[in-house]
């Protein structure tokens, strides 16, 4: 396909958009980029200084994080100030730290505008939680991809036990509602539904079928 496209995945934490996003962009031959992960990033920078609960802080020294993404076989690298972070950021610590520093108006603005860089040029895929209501607001096709809490923690709790972290199922729960919390409840960019985004629910559908059920839609959106 000749024309440039771009499409906009979010959702809630624990809804499979990553892997969806990774594999679609792989189809159709575009580039991908987990906005997550430069969350994560930013989250790990201050966690390891036992700030991230502080807005203040995070926001006043925000300029000191360099984030960059280096694609590699495949598999999207993350560099936080030039060290590779990709599998730091993966601890369920990390991942509410990401939540807090993203509720920061500042990050939010450093990221977006990276993330609109990285996006210029491309057919792109990008999975987050604003990024059809923010990030590219023009995108060929807008999901919204969503799942039951339950249903979502059991998939994490799955993911945990298979990298041998054997964490309760209730805690993982916890931490879903959490960052849901988080997430829906921030003053800046919270997640919400894009008016145009189409809502697909994965509670009840395997891997293949949500790839197919994309596709579908982007071949309809693309009017082919
Ligand atoms: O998608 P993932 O779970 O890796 O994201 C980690 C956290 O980063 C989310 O809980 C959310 O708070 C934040 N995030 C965001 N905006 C995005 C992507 C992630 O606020 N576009």
């Amino acid at each position: 396909m000749n024309r440039r496209f771009s499409i906009a995945i979010d959702g809630p934490a624990g809804a499979g958009k990553s892997s969806i996003a990774r594999a679609v962009a792989e189809r159709l031959g575009a580039m991908y980029l987990d906005t997550g992960a430069m969350y994560r990033a930013v989250g790990l920078y201050f966690l390891r200084m036992g700030r991230d609960a502080d807005a203040k802080y995070v926001a006043d020294s925000v300029g000191d994080v360099h984030i960059s993404v280096k694609p590699e076989g495949g598999v999207q690298r993350i560099l936080l100030n030039g060290e590779d972070v990709t599998e730091a950021i993966r601890t369920p610590e990390a991942s509410l730290a990401a939540s807090r520093v993203a509720a920061v108006p500042e990050v939010r603005e450093r990221m977006v505008a990276l993330q609109r860089e990285i996006a210029r040029g491309y057919s792109i895929v990008m999975d987050g939680r604003d990024i059809g209501t923010k990030v590219l607001p023009n995108a060929t096709l807008k999901l919204y991809v969503t799942a039951s809490p339950e249903v979502r923690a059991q998939r994490r709790h799955r993911e945990l036990l298979l990298k041998g972290e054997d964490m309760p199922f209730e805690q993982v729960l916890s931490e879903i509602a959490e960052r849901d919390y988080n997430d829906t409840h921030r003053a800046a960019s919270p997640l919400v539904q894009a008016e145009d985004a189409q809502r697909l629910d994965t509670s009840e559908m395997t891997r293949e079928q949500t790839l197919n059920e994309v596709e579908r839609l982007f071949r309809e959106a693309i009017g082919g």
